[in-house]
């Protein structure tokens, strides 16, 4: 089935501009992505008509507020499949979520002599809490190989797991190359020696990859931003048994049963681990967000941006002096590539001049970028709202960028 892809692109109001005199081509998806009016529209109601405070008001905007705000988050499990909506937290984005079950499950079950494997591939807000929690209790966090094409070893994995290993933290995709990694084959080797495995689904709910009954996982870490929501606004989802057995990790207002000084008591699930006011506007917009996307035939906007990725590689591959990174297969729509001769730094800069915004440099994900012998790569990560022809012109592009460096 084909998509009317400009229909869709009319739902963005921002790809709908131009940059340095030139219509813009936003390939930084990997970033962020655009945002559809209709989470714009509903951020404007929200402030406009329904602004209150959530699960304490004994008023009628307080009731809508707490309604919308826990509506949302039945829209965001069913977006994901968790089970029970009790197993969503609200949190900042992905980094927030991976620090949230770093301090509260790795305090409480990592301890000297333990493991935690990471990807070598990894963004470092799934590296860093895991360094800082390690470091406290005297675990060890040890990092999975990668192959030259950029996936997980998996051989080196199964060699690294054993009895010491309590926790494997990898990405879905990785935001670096847009390799999608074999999650639920992880997931099983992991908990065949009793580990628990947390997947940073960044770079994979914004693709309709984020099902973590099939997955497996035991924690599932997102960004609303890049998901066609607002920023500042992301989710947990954890096995409702072991967010029951974690302590809260932040403690305020909402988390509490009770509070004397002879003893709190905590909330039950998820409000435990939501200390304080939360982003009430935010939540409600990103399942705005979630609402319109599954307005939409989600299987053509999977095989559109199949399509986007063929063609971006057929012409890689006939651009001389291009090395993509990564394999090509099992991806999402991102090419990440160095050209022979040229930073990548001075490619982005002469690509924003012809109106195309792509990223630049070791894209958080420094250990990937020395493992694959690059010291950074210009990464065009695409969404459904691209087309064949803003190929063309990222092409284009690089043609006239080359011929001004070299
Ligand atoms: N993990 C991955 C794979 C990412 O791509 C990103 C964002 N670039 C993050 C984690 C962090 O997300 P955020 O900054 O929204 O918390």
């Amino acid at each position: 089935m084909s998509l009317d892809i400009d229909k869709i692109r009319a739902d963005f109001p921002a790809l709908h501009q131009t940059v340095n005199g030139r219509p813009l081509v936003y390939l930084d998806n990997g970033a962020t992505t655009h945002k559809p009016q209709a989470m714009i529209d509903a951020l404007v109601n929200f402030y406009s008509l329904d602004n209150s405070n959530v699960h304490r008001g004994a008023h009628a905007l307080s009731d809508r507020a707490t309604e919308k705000f826990e509506a949302a988050r039945q829209t965001l499990a069913e977006f994901i499949n968790a089970p029970e909506s009790r197993s969503v937290i609200w949190t900042r984005g992905s980094t927030e979520s991976i620090n949230l079950v770093a301090y509260s499950w790795g305090r409480q079950n990592l301890s000297k002599g333990d493991r935690v494997l990471v990807s070598m591939l990894e963004h470092h807000s799934n590296i860093v809490p895991w360094q800082l929690v390690a470091q406290e209790v005297g675990a060890e966090v040890v990092p999975i190989p990668i192959t030259d094409e950029g996936i997980i070893d998996l051989q080196a994995y199964e060699a690294l797991l054993d009895d010491r290993v309590k926790m494997v933290a990898f990405a879905h995709v990785s935001n670096a190359l847009g390799v999608i990694h074999p999650v639920q084959k992880m997931v099983e080797m992991a908990h065949r020696v009793g580990a628990k495995v947390l997947v940073d689904g960044a770079q994979g709910a914004g693709h309709f990859l984020a099902d973590v009954q099939q997955l497996g996982c035991d924690f599932y870490t997102f960004s609303g931003h890049k998901l066609f929501g607002p920023t500042g606004i992301g989710a947990l989802y954890g096995k409702a048994e072991l967010l029951e057995a974690m302590p809260p990790w932040l403690g305020g207002g909402e988390m509490i049963e009770s509070v004397s000084f002879a003893g709190t008591t905590f909330n039950k699930l998820p409000f435990k681990f939501e200390a304080g006011t939360p982003n009430i506007a935010d939540a409600i917009a990103l399942a705005a967000s979630i609402h319109y996307l599954n307005g939409l035939d989600k299987q053509a906007l999977i095989d559109h941006e199949a399509q986007l990725l063929a063609y971006a590689e057929e012409k890689a591959k006939a651009f001389e002096g291009m090395r993509v990174l990564g394999v090509s297969h099992e991806k999402v729509c991102v090419l990440s590539f160095v050209l022979d001769g040229v930073h990548s730094a001075d490619l982005g800069m002469l690509l924003d001049q012809q109106g195309i915004a792509v990223r630049t440099g070791n894209h958080c994900a420094q250990p990937a970028m020395e493992a694959l012998g690059v010291d950074g790569s210009v990464r065009a990560s695409f969404s459904f709202y691209n087309t064949l022809s803003e190929v063309d012109r990222l092409f284009e592009a690089l043609e006239k960028a080359r011929e001004f460096l070299i």
